[in-house]
C-alpha cells in the first residue's frame, strides 16, 4: 500500500504518517468554514477542541456517497 505521506494536523509527527490503520482524513466543519485535515484517531479530539471544530466527517464516507450519486446519474443518461 502506498502512503501519501499525510502528516497529522494535531501532532505534526512526520515519522508517524496518518494511514487508514491509525487515523483518517476528515472534513472538519469549523466556525470559519470547512477544512480537510488528516488526523490520527487519538488526535481527533484534541484537534477538535483546539480548533473550535463543530463536526468531523470522515472523508472516505463522503467520497463513497459522491460515487453512488455519480453512478445513479449515469444510469439516468
Ligand atoms: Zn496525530
Amino acid at each position: 500500500m502506498r502512503l501519501n505521506g499525510l502528516v497529522c494536523s494535531q501532532c505534526n509527527d512526520s515519522a508517524d504518517f496518518v494511514t487508514p490503520l491509525n487515523g483518517t482524513t476528515l472534513l472538519a466543519k469549523t466556525r470559519t468554514g470547512e477544512v480537510i485535515v488528516a488526523l490520527h484517531t487519538r488526535c481527533e479530539e484534541p484537534w477538535a477542541d483546539k480548533n473550535n471544530c463543530l463536526a468531523l466527517v470522515p472523508l472516505r464516507k463522503i467520497f463513497r456517497s459522491y460515487n453512488r450519486a455519480l453512478v445513479s446519474n449515469n444510469a439516468v443518461h
